[in-house]
């Protein structure tokens, strides 16, 4: 598992705390309790990486986890990271709380260059919500590659998970998103090669 050498590095409460810009880099969103940390856990293989279930409102923090360098043919090792970026989606985030984040993750969007692609975290039971409808958008007029994460499939059937992919899948064409999608499960363990393989894919880009 080529994610199993994350390490913790920082938590940013502003993008001027996060590390030089320079090198790949995968960003993680997805509303709050939709799975993020679960599936960054099941991805590393790392139980204690991301702390889930985290009590709403608390102060949150980007959080910054170094991978071993990326090794690129004829020429010099690449920096890569993973970021686990703050979900606001949550109603009992105070209103100022979720401002900050807001202005603070537009503007990590627009002005990381090592930013890579993102992999939002979607929980595969309920329709898009605004949060991640932004996400997207921002990938449909930036080009910059998405990969969803249909986390908690082992709540659903097989026919209804694969639905649930398909209708994704309309949507990304239905409004341009450079996106791909697929079916996972942290609690099975569904999809997590197919993810990993996913974030080395976009780090390498
Ligand atoms: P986060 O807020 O997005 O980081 O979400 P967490 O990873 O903390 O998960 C929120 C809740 O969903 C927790 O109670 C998890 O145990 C549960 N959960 C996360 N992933 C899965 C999954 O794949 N299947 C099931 N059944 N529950 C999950």
């Amino acid at each position: 598992n080529p994610l199993n050498g994350a390490r913790f590095v920082l938590a940013a409460h502003e993008i001027t705390q996060l590390p030089y810009d320079q090198g790949a880099e995968v960003a993680f969103a997805g509303r709050s309790n939709a799975g993020k940390s679960s599936a960054l856990n099941a991805l590393t293989g790392h139980n204690g990486l991301a702390r889930t279930s985290k009590t709403p409102g608390r102060t949150q923090l980007m959080v910054v986890f170094d991978l071993p360098p990326l090794k690129v043919e004829g020429a010099a090792p690449v920096d890569a990271r993973l970021v686990d970026l703050p979900g606001y989606g949550y109603a009992k985030v105070p209103e100022a709380m979720r401002q900050h984040w807001r202005g603070e993750i537009d503007a990590y969007l627009k002005m990381r260059r090592s930013l890579r692609g993102i992999v939002l975290i979607v929980d595969i039971r309920h329709e898009l919500k605004d949060f991640d409808r932004t996400m997207l958008d921002f990938c449909a007029a930036t080009e910059l590659p998405c990969h969803v994460l249909l986390t908690k499939a082992d709540k659903l059937s097989r026919g209804q998970a694969s639905a649930a992919l398909e209708a994704l899948r309309k949507d990304f064409r239905a409004n341009g998103v450079p996106g791909t999608a697929q079916v996972f499960s942290s609690t099975a363990k569904t999809g997590v090669e197919e993810a990993r393989a996913r974030v080395m894919e976009l780090l390498a880009t």
